[in-house]
């Protein structure tokens, strides 16, 4: 791959770092284009029906009743989670309840106030 000039000495003797290149003439640095989405946020924010923002570690409450794919069982309104953990996807809440691994989508659950 070719050198980068840089845009302000116009000197090609330049190196690529993670994020900028560097210009070994000038000192100057300008960040990467070639990257993409480089400055999208890497947290989301995941909120419950209520609009409150959920963390990794809270706990939450179901709303509804959700009859649980795959089984008869069904996740009554009020029942709480253990801790739960935030992940990519439509479901975006995974937590244990009534001892259930389960992926939960964040509109079924209301966070409880610690
Ligand atoms: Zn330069």
């Amino acid at each position: 791959m070719p050198n980068l000039s840089c845009p302000l000495c116009t000197m090609d003797d330049t190196i690529t770092h993670d994020s900028i290149h560097e210009c070994m003439t000038c000192g100057h640095e300008w960040q990467r284009d070639d990257i993409p989405d480089a400055d999208t946020p890497e947290e989301r924010i995941v909120k419950d029906a209520y609009g409150n923002t959920l963390e990794k570690g809270d706990t939450v409450q179901m709303i509804k009743d959700l009859k649980l794919k795959g089984s008869s069982d069904i996740l009554k309104s009020g029942t709480k989670s253990k801790p739960i953990s935030l992940q990519e996807g439509d479901h975006e809440i995974s937590c244990r309840m009534n001892g259930i691994a389960i992926n939960l989508k964040a509109c079924f659950v209301k966070k409880i106030n610690k």
